[in-house]
């Protein structure tokens, strides 16, 4: 038949979801999974394995057939250190937020000062960390990622990757190659080959394609980071257009024709195609709003404040002291003084500062190199304060809109089209 669809599945902090869409990007089912009590005696592996078949039986059995590609993200830097021959974890999996600083003199002193590596929490230091601690034999070692395991689980293939879960283990998407300061290393036979985000790399294994009944023609595409995945879900395609994220802190994501990086303000760029995804992370954002305000109170001051008169209050709303981007200063001190006597003044007062400090940040990316912003959309529980919006269109002079899909799972989907495509 003529009925194609496109699973997405997301690998998330707290649980996994899946979309499932069609070439127009309708969804036509969606659904989650959480992963229940965890603690640090959980195993991960096993537990993202079972969360990803329990998705899969999740998926209406009558659309399964029509499914013609897959693709997976995970969180970035959640890496696996797997045996090639048997296929078994050669020790627990290294999470996305846990840190390897025993790691960083040596990554420090092979890699490019401020490279991206160079963290306690980068891929390229948890293998290191493995490498110096492992006393057992190591020659059939590979390295993964959360989303290429999983998709490994679903295809087989060995050794595949996608360009932006490859950027914290050291790979140039630039030069599209491991920098020689990466490949003279003894451990460099562990690093897998890398492709485009959405690259098809091989039909579903037989016996999971059985067991759900997916269709002989599903095929399996490469992932990338939850992150990625989420501002492709926005569907932005051109220079200058931008997501921001107003959750409990600001991040921006900018499509620039230029790549830029700055580690002072925590400033790097990932590939998409032909273009990059440059980013930042501010600490201000909706974390200073909670604590002040309750999601209530947000929802009805806001609706009294007037967002086309601008607030002369100037705070700078920090959650607690230090600042990255787009003022790097670790010692920044919060400023939400002086407080009107009227709340809804006070609000549209915080809301405005905010306003100028993600223009101030897309002022910036613009100083250090990227595409200048010319049309902004919004994802996170702040994009649904409709004033605040207003106001952001004001202070930023470009368009600002609410997103219409912010799910990462969704840009996996998307992911997973684009690798159909390219099959074709
Ligand atoms: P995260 O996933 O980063 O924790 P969310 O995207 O769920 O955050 O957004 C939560 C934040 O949204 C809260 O910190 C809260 O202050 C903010 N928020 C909730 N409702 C509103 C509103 N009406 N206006 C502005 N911000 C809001």
């Amino acid at each position: 038949g003529s009925k194609r669809l496109y699973l997405g599945i997301d690998l998330g902090t707290s649980g996994a979801r899946y979309a499932l869409i069609d070439k127009q990007g309708i969804v036509h089912s969606e659904g989650k999974r959480t992963y229940g009590q965890t603690d640090v005696a959980t195993n991960w592996a096993t537990l993202w394995k079972e969360t990803l078949l329990l998705l899969l039986e999740d998926l209406p059995p009558t659309l399964r057939p029509y499914i013609s590609s897959i693709s997976i993200d995970g969180t970035s830097a959640t890496t696996l250190i797997i045996d090639s021959n048997t296929g078994e974890l050669l020790c627990k999996p290294f999470l996305y937020n846990e840190s390897c600083p025993d790691s960083l003199p040596f990554v420090t002193s092979i890699a490019p000062e401020n490279h991206t590596v160079c963290a306690g929490s980068s891929t390229l230091s948890k293998l290191v960390s493995w490498w110096n601690s492992c006393t057992s034999d190591k020659g059939n070692a590979i390295l993964m990622h959360q989303s290429d395991w999983l998709l490994w689980l679903l295809h087989g293939k060995l050794g595949v990757t996608d360009y932006n879960n490859a950027l914290k283990v050291g790979y140039d998407p630039d030069t599209e190659s491991y920098p020689n300061w990466l490949l003279s290393q003894p451990f460099s036979y562990l690093l897998p080959s890398v492709k485009p985000p959405g690259t098809p790399i091989e039909s579903m294994k037989e016996d999971i394609r059985r067991q759900f009944g997916f269709s002989k023609d599903c095929v399996i595409c490469t992932g990338t980071t939850d992150s990625i995945a989420a501002f492709l879900a926005a569907r932005v395609t051109l220079p200058g257009k931008a997501v921001t994220s107003l959750g409990s802190t600001l991040a921006i994501k900018l499509l620039s024709t230029s790549r830029i990086e700055d580690a002072r303000f925590g400033v790097y760029s990932h590939r998409l195609d032909d273009k990059w995804l440059v980013g930042g992370a501010s600490n201000t954002g909706g974390a200073v709003l909670s604590k002040i305000f309750t999601d209530d109170q947000l929802e009805h001051l806001s609706g009294q404040i007037n967002p086309l008169i601008a607030s002369t209050l100037d705070y700078y709303p920090l959650p607690s002291y230090g600042e990255r981007f787009p003022i790097a200063n670790p010692d920044m001190q919060p400023r939400l003084h002086p407080r009107p006597e009227n709340d809804v003044a006070y609000l549209h007062g915080i809301l405005e500062s905010i306003a100028r400090i993600e223009a101030k940040a897309y002022e910036l990316l613009k100083e250090l190199g990227a595409s200048e912003v010319e049309e902004v959309f919004t994802a996170g529980g702040g994009s649904k304060n409709q004033a605040w919006r207003k106001i952001r269109e004001r202070v930023l002079g470009v368009p600002v809109h609410v997103a219409e899909h912010t799910e990462a799972a969704y840009g996996a989907a998307l992911l997973a089209l684009k690798g159909a495509g390219a099959c074709r």
